[in-house]
């Protein structure tokens, strides 16, 4: 009957059903978020960003997985830490159902990695099953989700959004805002790294 609690009430609802808690934060990550702390303000959320690269310096970390057996029952998971340098207190887009990730046996799954607030602004994974449940291809319904992306919002060069969309028939495909990210397969033989089928701006 409850589908999401979070903050310090969920803490203490997990203590009472005897999870055990533990701080998740490697050494190293904590160590850059202690420096980054002391040379920033607590309401400072950009992401440092180069420049001359275009690549965001390891801001981004959220692994989202979809699977399907062969009986074609799919499955969906996404971790994450969330971007790094937000506020405290903000709920990114991985826990949240249909942002981050959903899975739907009859329609397909979709999971998003990226700029959080980008990817609930537009309910990102859901729209990408929704669209497929009425008959776009994983392909067509990523492109529509980046392009509803990019018209909701003045995308800046440190956004960046991907997805993987998964039908219930295994066609799959992945998108993205732009370059820099890639996805593996594993189908019957070793994994394969591939790249996305779509970047909006390559
Ligand atoms: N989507 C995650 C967030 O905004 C970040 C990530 O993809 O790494 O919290």
């Amino acid at each position: 009957s409850h589908t999401l609690l979070a903050g310090h009430l969920a803490d203490a609802f997990a203590d009472a059903h005897g999870l055990e808690s533990s701080d998740l934060l490697a050494r190293t990550s904590k160590e850059k978020w202690l420096k980054w702390k002391e040379e920033h303000q607590p309401t400072e959320t950009l992401a440092p960003y180069d420049t001359g690269t275009g690549k965001l310096f390891g801001n981004h970390d959220t692994i989202g997985t979809l699977a399907i057996d062969t009986c074609g029952t799919m499955a969906g998971a996404c971790s994450t830490s969330g971007m790094a340098w937000k506020v405290p207190g903000r709920v990114g887009d991985s826990p949240i159902i249909g942002h981050g990730l959903y899975v739907d046996p009859k329609r397909g799954a979709a999971t998003a990695t990226g700029h959080g607030e980008l990817i609930s602004g537009i309910c990102s994974s859901f729209l990408v099953v929704e669209l497929m449940g009425r008959g776009a291809t994983p392909i067509e319904a990523i492109q529509e989700m980046l392009q509803r992306v990019a018209s909701s919002y003045e995308i800046t060069p440190e956004h960046q959004v991907a997805c993987i969309a998964m039908t219930p028939d295994s066609q799959f495909a992945a998108g993205a805002l732009r370059a820099g990210f890639s996805y593996v397969v594993y189908q019957d033989g070793p994994a394969k790294v591939m790249n996305p089928e779509f970047v909006l701006n390559s």
